[in-house]
Parts: structure tokens; C-alpha cells; sequence
């Protein structure tokens, strides 16, 4: 079947349909053309299923935990930031809570109703969504316009926003399409790689511990390069040890560190399990001679800060079974070793089949960061994790989505004034 429409939009993510909403809202003809039977299908599993829309914070907390792609944000998320999207989200029924890590989730707790008013927004705005409907490609028209085919459709529109994401999570429809398109386009595609996914590792006795959490810890991604440590990534959050590996925000927020390396081999993932006391207070602890601290079994003392089964497996991994003042300095000197810097022993990632983000995907440098237009390609958009942005776990890749789209949306819109 032929369609003819103003604007397309490939992809019906948080990035699409927010761009086609905003686009349909100056009143253009907007298609939004979705492979997957539902839009929005990551969203609906974002969150453990509460989705986690934004991040409590300004346009400047946002950017600046992209890192280098940060730079390249601030103008979107500056005329979209976090407050603005939450009060979009009121504005749309979903009302809205912060949770005490500064993560914004709806009240409802479900992904659901956040998905549900992204695309009744753009419904009601005018856009058809067409699903089931997976794109092979689009090129460029005599006319300055571009031509979408699908298997049983063809469609030719005048502005076109890119939208469809990253590779992580393939399931949901994300399986990296557009970057041979884009690149034959003459766009340049920073290799992707899977970040925010559990780490693969750990030796058998940390997996004996499998489904334990430490609420607080730090961890870290050094380089082992001729000996010398360069520290690439470090977070302090919860972990969760898996019966693979590690999980939970804080082994996750670093797996791009370590997926970034040519092989896991070349870093080191360091456990340090007490952030709140620093070296010469554990000595403290661990040399006490007093009477009543001296009598104290190494695992009780451990057991007020870590928790029980961990204080345990430590005390026997690292020969501790005594009491304080029966304490070798030797085993002193390993097991402090073990609770600041424990070897993680991580051998790899779950890849992009368990990835939350995608690290990597169109160079930044070839897109107006206020417009999402490429400098490439007029009349071409692009926008969301399909971008070379990935952020941190905690609703900053939502944010960048929501307002990545919403920059393409209007720009598209206004290039017909
Ligand atoms: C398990 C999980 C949990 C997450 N939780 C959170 C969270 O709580 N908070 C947060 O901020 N981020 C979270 N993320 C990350 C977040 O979901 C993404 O960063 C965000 O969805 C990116 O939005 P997008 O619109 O750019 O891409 P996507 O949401 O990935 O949407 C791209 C769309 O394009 C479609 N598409 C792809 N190729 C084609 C084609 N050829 N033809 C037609 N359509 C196509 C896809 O089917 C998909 O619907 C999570 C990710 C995962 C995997």
C-alpha cells in the first residue's frame, strides 16, 4: 500500500512517539511506523515494569552524567529537562513520584500507564501509528523527500526522524536496523557495545552467596596496563551477586567500562564493600586489643557492617576464623585487602541480549544537537538511543529520549514555516 505524509518516524520508542507527538502538534501529517505488534514495548519492561521516567535533578545533572555525550545534550535537554517531563507526565494523567535514590517512577508503579500516555498523547495529536510494520530501509527522494519500505507498505514523506533505537535487548524489537542505513548514508557509526548489563564472573565461593545484595558498596574498572592501574569507571550503589556474576546499579553503571576494552582481560573489577570507612579505621578495628575488642570473632566484627553470610564467607576465604586479637598480621593485611579491593574476577558481560543501553551508534558531530537534524542529510532526523549517548542507570536514558525526540519533533515541524 502507498501513504504519502508530511513527516515519518521510525520507531515508536519513548524517542518516537514523543518526536511524532510533538511533530503532529503544529498540525502536520505524521506517520509513526512501529515493527512490533504494541510501541513502546521497552518502555512497558523499563523499571522491573515501574518504569523509571526521569531522574530527580536539572538539565545539568543529566548531562553530565552522559559523560562526553553530555556536551552534545544540553541544548535538548535544556528546553526539556526532568521537571518538564514530569509535569508532561502529570499533564497526561500519570502522576508521579521520587523515590529516596532521586529516581522518578509513576505512582501507579506501571511502565504501563507511562506507555499508554505517550501514545494517547500522540494519537489524539493526529498520528497514525502504524504497527506491524518493520521497516527494510528508506533513501532519499529527487524531491528532497524520503521513501520507507516495509515489506507490504510504501511510504513517502518529506521530513524523516530515525528513531529506532539501540541493540541491546533485541527481544524487543531493537536489533540495530538503521545503522546500515545510516551509514549508507554517509553517517559514521561508533561501533556498538552493550553497557548497563550484569557483569559475568566471580570465583565458586562469591556464588555460593547468589541472591545477596550489599545495599551500599563501590565498584570499580581499572586498567591493567603495564602495571600501572588507571581507574576507567567507578560507582558506589547496591550489587547484587547472581549465580553468573554481578548485578544491580553498581556493577552495571561500570560495565561500560569494560565493555569498551578490546577484552575483559585488560581491567580488573574491584570490589570495595566498606566505602564508609577508609583503610586506617579497619585497622583500627581489626588490631584492637582491648579487652573487649580483642575478644571479638573476626566474623562478628564483620557482621556489624556487611551482611551475616558475607561476613562469614569472607572470614573463611581469607583464613580469618579467630578472634580479634588472635588475628595474623599477614591475614590482617589480605583480609583488609579483600573487604577495600576484592578482585571481582569478571570474565565478561551478558552482552546485548541483557543490556539496558546501548554505548555507541551515530557520531554526535553529525548531528545539530538543538535539532537532531543531520548535518549530513537535511530533512533527516535523529534521535534516541540510536545516538552515540548512553547514561547511567537511575532514568537518564528515558530523559535523553524524551528529549531528544521532542528537539526532532518540533525542528521537523518548523522546517516547513
Ligand atoms: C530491561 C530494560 C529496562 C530499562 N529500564 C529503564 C528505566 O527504568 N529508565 C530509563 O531511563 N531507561 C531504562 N532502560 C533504557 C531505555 O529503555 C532506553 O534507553 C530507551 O527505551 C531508548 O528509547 P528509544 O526510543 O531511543 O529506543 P527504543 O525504546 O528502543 O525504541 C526503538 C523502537 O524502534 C523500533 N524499531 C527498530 N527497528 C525498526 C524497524 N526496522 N522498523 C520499525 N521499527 C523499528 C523498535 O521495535 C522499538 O520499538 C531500560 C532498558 C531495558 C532493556
Amino acid at each position: 500500500m502507498n501513504h504519502s505524509f508530511q513527516i515519518g518516524v521510525i520507531g515508536a520508542g519513548a524517542a518516537g512517539m514523543m518526536a511524532a507527538a510533538e511533530a503532529a502538534r503544529s498540525g502536520a501529517s505524521v506517520v509513526l511506523v512501529e515493527k512490533n505488534r504494541k510501541p513502546g514495548v521497552k518502555i512497558l519492561m523499563s523499571g522491573g515494569t515501574r518504569c523509571n521516567i526521569t531522574h530527580n535533578t536539572n538539565a545539568k545533572g543529566i548531562s553530565r552524567g552522559f559523560g562526553a555525550g553530555g556536551r552534545f545534550l544540553q541544548p535538548s535537554l535544556g528546553a526539556f529537562p526532568p521537571e518538564k517531563v514530569v509535569r508532561m507526565f502529570e499533564n497526561l494523567g500519570v502522576a508521579t513520584k521520587v523515590e529516596d535514590t532521586g529516581k522518578v517512577f509513576p505512582v501507579s508503579d506501571r511502565a504501563l500507564h507511562v506507555r499508554d500516555a505517550l501514545l494517547k498523547q500522540a494519537l489524539d495529536l493526529g498520528v497514525k501509528v502504524h504497527t506491524e510494520k518493520p521497516v527494510l530501509g528508506f533513501q532519499a527522494t529527487a524531491q528532497s523527500g524520503w521513501e520507507i519500505r516495509t515489506n507490504t507498505d510504501h511510504y513517502v514523506v518529506e521530513r524523516l526522524i530515525v528513531t529506532t533505537g539501540g541493540k541491546s535487548w533485541p527481544g524487543c524489537g531493537t536489533t540495530g536496523d538503521a545503522y546500515p542505513w545510516l551509514t549508507q548514508l554517509g553517517h559514521e557509526i561508533v561501533p556498538p557495545r552493550p553497557a548497563l548489563v550484569p557483569l559475568v564472573g566471580g570465583s565458586d565461593w562469591m556464588h555460593d552467596l547468589s541472591g545477596l545484595t550489599l545495599a551500599d558498596c563501590e565498584v570499580s574498572v581499572v586498567e591493567k596496563s603495564k602495571g600501572s592501574k588507571n581507574q576507567l569507571a567507578r560507582r558506589r550503589s547496591s550489587l547484587l551477586i547472581t549465580h553468573r556474576g554481578f548485578s544491580g546499579p553498581a556493577a552495571m553503571d561500570v560495565s561500560g567500562a569494560l565493555t569498551a576494552m578490546k577484552s575483559p582481560g585488560d581491567c580488573e573489577v574491584l570490589l570495595d564493600s566498606l566505602p564508609n570507612l577508609d583503610e586506617s579505621q579497619l585497622i583500627e578495628q581489626l588490631t584492637d586489643r582491648s579487652r573487649e575488642g580483642g575478644r571479638q570473632r573476626i566474623a562478628s566484627l564483620l557482621a556489624q557492617w556487611l551482611p551475616k553470610r558475607l561476613a562469614q564467607a569472607m572470614t573463611q576465604q581469607f583464613n580469618a576464623d579467630c578472634i580479634v586479637a588472635e588475628l595474623p598480621k599477614a591475614t590482617r593485611l589480605r583480609l583488609l585487602s579483600g573487604l577495600k579491593r576484592l578482585p571481582l574476577s569478571v570474565i565478561g558481560t551478558l552482552g546485548f541480549d541483557k543490556a539496558e543501553v546501548t554505548a555507541g551508534g551515530v557520531q554526535l558531530d553529525e548531528i545539530h544537537p538543538k535539532t537532531m537534524e543531520s548535518r549530513i542529510c537535511p530533512g533527516l532526523y535523529i534521535a534516541g538511543e540510536v545516538l552515540n549517548v548512553d547514561g547511567p542507570i537511575g532514568g537518564y536514558n528515558f530523559q535523553a529520549a524524551f528529549s531528544t525526540g521532542r528537539a526532532a519533533g518540533i525542528a521537523a515541524s518548523k522546517s516547513f514555516e
